[in-house]
């Protein structure tokens, strides 16, 4: 076990008991009861600490991604984290990425167990089950943010591009992420520059927007500011993510 892991590991469980022991001393008048329940409430969650505004959940994964691209990742030991979250977890993200084995937000965003909601698939597209599942981590887990996450040199976005240049749909099952895709690869395609890029960053867009829109349940979240949705890119070469506006 790594001895320098383990405390910042455990800061979270352990900092979030000592604010809500805080909190609660100092709250008085006639907010008390609510915040004494409001604390009460938090503190029955496995992760305390992830019970964030929307922004904060955002800074909290750029953060992350910062210290992961420098090296200095924190958690490796996460055994504390698991047997805190055998009865329930609060995840304080939701991402929605690609299935490429180069893009794992748990460590892009030097995350420990329960606190991404992550939901991968070849294109990071938002069909109904994806879209489901968002709504799972907004309405039942609570969750503050979710980020549609894309990236270099995607190749779902590719063999896009390509079957539709060629007019001749890929083997097996692949079809279905063609159609999935090929939306943002022909809204991308008058675009100057790269056209992979430019497909790759106009269906992070698109889906993005899909998310916002598509679920009156999410559309509703946003409009109450109790949810974010945000896009990004991967960089595959330096680790860093690039939020889109
Ligand atoms: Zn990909």
């Amino acid at each position: 076990m790594c001895e320098d892991c383990l405390p910042i590991c455990l800061n979270s469980i352990a900092l979030s008991r000592r604010s809500l022991m805080l909190f609660a001393a100092s709250a008085v008048g006639t907010l008390l009861g609510d915040r004494i329940a409001d604390a009460r409430e938090a503190k029955a969650l496995p992760k305390p600490d992830n019970v964030l505004s929307p922004d904060a959940s955002l800074k909290r994964l750029v953060e992350g991604n910062a210290r992961y691209v420098r090296g200095i990742s924190r958690c490796d030991d996460l055994r504390p984290e698991r047997k805190a979250l055998v009865g329930a977890q609060n995840p304080y993200a939701a991402i929605l990425s690609c299935a490429d084995s180069r893009v794992a937000p748990e460590y892009i965003f030097d995350s420990g167990l329960g606190d991404l909601f992550v939901c991968r698939v070849a294109g990071n597209f938002a069909d109904d089950e994806m879209i489901a599942s968002m709504e799972y981590a907004v309405e039942a887990l609570n969750t503050p943010l979710i980020l549609v996450l894309g990236h270099d040199r995607c190749g779902a976005v590719e063999a896009t591009i390509n079957s539709l240049k060629d007019d001749k749909p890929p083997p097996g099952h692949i079809p279905s992420l063609v159609a999935a895709l090929a939306p943002a690869v022909k809204a991308s395609s008058q675009e100057t520059g790269d056209a992979l890029a430019n497909a790759i960053k106009q269906n992070v867009a698109d889906n993005v927007r899909k998310l916002r829109s598509a679920s009156p349940f999410l559309n509703a979240a946003a409009e109450q500011k109790k949810l974010k949705v945000v896009g990004g890119l991967y960089r595959l070469d330096t680790g860093e993510v690039d939020l889109l506006s």
